[in-house]
């Protein structure tokens, strides 16, 4: 589904990205662990086509999208759900939900059906269809996100940090939502510091230090890793 080969991504003449090296099979759900800074929006941005790679490929599905603008990425299956959620507070979360549904180009049964199944995903997105999107609590905004991100109909769902600032249990709904979006067959990349929820519901999970993927395994390797422990998950 989604091949990085030694992609660079910069900042000037600051390399956010260094040799990246990724490969994510159809209905994985693979999980992207890094501290604040460590590149792991950068590397959404750069897969999802909002940032250019300096140096590397980039391959969905067995095509070659390295450079392509983020509306052909959408086009060809990848959506990106940010991190912040970044939703229009005053508009109401019909309206945004609509609004990711743009890749469908006007194709009003399309929209509707996927519509229909996102409402029947979230109820009460359904219940607070007509509110607006800035009034509801921090879970339900990113219900809405990922509801938004869904409207585009993914193959590879870039999911980052959508646990940020939510309450534990709310957290929980979260990484379970997600859990049943890749059970539906949507492959995901989660990009989490809320690294053993997110392992559990995970196949595999890579490192990201300093722009560099460090370690890579399947979930009971990294759970055991004493390092991904200890930077990662604590006690
Ligand atoms: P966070 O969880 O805090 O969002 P992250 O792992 O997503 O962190 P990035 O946002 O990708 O990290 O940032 C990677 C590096 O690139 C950091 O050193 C950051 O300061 C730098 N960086 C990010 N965006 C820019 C920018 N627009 N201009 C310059 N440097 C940037």
């Amino acid at each position: 589904m989604l091949k990085l080969e030694r992609v660079d991504a910069c900042y000037g003449s600051f390399k956010a990205l260094d040799a990246i090296d990724m490969t994510i099979e159809a209905g994985e759900l693979v999980v992207l662990l890094g501290a604040n800074g460590a590149g792991k929006t950068t590397l959404f941005n750069t897969v999802s086509g909002l940032h250019r790679p300096s140096a590397g490929r980039i391959n969905v599905a067995g095509r070659d999208v390295t450079g392509a603008k983020p509306s052909a990425l959408v086009a060809s299956g990848v959506v990106q759900c940010p991190e912040g959620r970044k939703l229009f507070p005053d508009m109401s979360v019909m309206k945004n939900l609509w609004l990711g549904g743009y890749v469908h180009r006007g194709d009003k049964r399309a929209m509707q059906k996927t519509l229909d199944d996102i409402l029947a995903m979230f109820p009460i997105l359904a219940e607070k269809k007509n509110e607006a999107a800035g009034s509801l609590s921090g879970g339900q905004q990113q219900m809405v996100a990922i509801g938004r991100a869904l409207m585009g109909r993914p193959k590879l769902l870039l999911l980052d940090e959508p646990s940020l600032g939510l309450a534990p249990l709310i957290v929980k709904q979260v990484f379970e939502t997600v859990a049943e979006i890749n059970a539906a067959g949507t492959t995901v990349l989660l990009a989490e510091q809320n690294a053993y929820a997110a392992l559990k519901i995970a196949s595999r999970a890579y490192v990201i230090e300093n722009g560099r993927l460090t370690i890579e395994g399947d979930r009971e390797s990294m759970l055991g890793n004493e390092a991904v422990r200890k930077a990662y998950i604590g006690a």
